[in-house]
């Protein structure tokens, strides 16, 4: 008999779509491609360069998201230990870096395929300016053949700037070039979960990553699941919400990316938000790209003109402003309950929200005693949460 979610009708429909994707991420994981002490895995990563490389001689489009930089220059330089100092680290990514290149180079050369290095930051993306210029960067080496190799620019984030983890960078990776199909390679078979008698057994199909979804890589199920999986769940968790499909799987199997691209039973596939893709390129950018600088908190009249109406928002429905930021800041707009309704740019400061919040428009002016906005957050500037397309956190 089928397992429970094998027998799910959009698991059928998923799989074809992973079959006909055209633009694919794929991250591979430092204990994907380096050993224990550092040393990058030349026989995997020959494997894995070969499967990519054939995806791409079919005319499909493939991004590689890699990690290993830090792991590779630690072993290069013997370093016995991750350098605890930043300096120290961001040596051992500057190092490791050029030696990884180096091997993807020799390897994809091997298989007739060019590749190009994108090193990227937080605070690249979220600039519209070089947000755009990334993206239209990448969108010429696909249309040239190329298969871009991005990692963090290690060597100059800090946590400032920082995504976080190539998880989150990957899922990034796909809302800029709208993939439609994130493979996350790491060192477990997808996600488990509790099958009786101390067993696990793996999860073949999630419909959506819900919070119980993420509960079995975190609490209780914590032990069953190996390290990394909850950053893997929301970085699904996000692809999916503008319309993507995403498989977990275990990098160290032969064969494994063919397999997923057949649209096997490999790993946990994970199926895009019902409304997935909704975002047009703007406000893609406002949902996932910025990190909210404050809050609005707005009544029930405001919430629903905002989630129901698709208006904007102004002072009047604005009851309390929580944070300090400027103008232009990325906000989250919360309902009475506290949820989020959606996430823009302000035009106004804190401060300024704070003095006209509650009041009519026509005040504006001889509150703040200038000419300005009507709206606090344009409709524009502003991504509606609605169902599965909250925006990131
Ligand atoms: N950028 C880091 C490296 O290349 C890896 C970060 C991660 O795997 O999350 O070493």
């Amino acid at each position: 008999m089928k397992k429970r979610d094998e027998l799910d009708p959009r698991i059928e429909r998923c799989r074809e779509r992973v079959r006909t994707a055209r633009r694919v991420v794929i991250k591979l994981g430092s204990r994907v491609l380096v050993q224990h002490a550092g040393r990058p895995q030349a026989n995997r990563i020959r494997g894995l360069v070969r499967e990519i490389a054939a995806f791409r001689q079919e005319g499909r489009e493939v991004i590689v998201v890699t990690s290993g930089a830090i792991g590779s220059g630690m072993e290069h330089l013997g370093m016995k230990r991750r350098p605890t100092s930043l300096p120290e680290l961001q040596m051992a990514a500057a190092v490791g870096q050029c030696r990884l290149m180096a091997l993807y180079g020799r390897l994809f050369s091997a298989c007739r395929c060019k590749i190009g290095q994108v090193l990227l930051t937080h605070d690249d993306l979220k600039q519209r300016a070089r947000h755009l210029n990334a993206r239209n960067t990448m969108l010429a080496m696909l249309r040239a053949g190329i298969v871009p190799i991005v990692n963090e620019n290690d060597v100059v984030a800090v946590d400032e700037i920082k995504f976080g983890d190539n998880d989150l960078l990957a899922s990034l990776v796909v809302h800029l070039v709208q993939a439609d199909l994130l493979i996350l390679l790491t060192t477990a078979d997808g996600l488990r979960k509790p099958a009786g008698a101390g067993r696990t057994r793996r999860v073949a199909f999630v419909g959506t990553v819900t919070d119980e979804v993420l509960g079995l890589a975190h609490g209780k199920g914590g032990e069953l699941s190996t390290g990394g999986m909850a950053s893997k769940l929301q970085s699904a968790r996000a692809a999916a919400q503008t319309g993507g499909c995403v498989v977990i799987a275990d990098g160290r199997r032969p064969g494994v990316v063919s397999g997923i691209l057949a649209g096997r039973d490999v790993g946990t596939l994970i199926g895009p938000a019902d409304d997935g893709g909704a975002l047009n390129g703007r406000k893609r950018w406002i949902a996932y790209f910025h990190r909210p600088q404050g809050a609005l908190v707005v009544d029930e009249g405001a919430r629903h003109a905002i989630a129901e109406k698709g208006k904007s928002l102004l002072p009047i429905g604005i009851k309390a402003v929580d944070g300090e930021f400027g103008v232009g800041a990325a906000v989250d707009i919360r309902g009475p309950d506290g949820a989020i309704v959606a996430r823009g740019l302000s035009e106004y400061s804190s401060g300024d929200v704070r003095r006209i919040m509650g009041r009519h428009t026509a005040d504006i002016k001889s509150i703040l005693g200038a000419e300005a906005c009507e709206e606090v957050v344009h409709r524009d500037n502003m991504a509606v949460a609605g169902g599965n397309n909250e925006p990131a956190r």
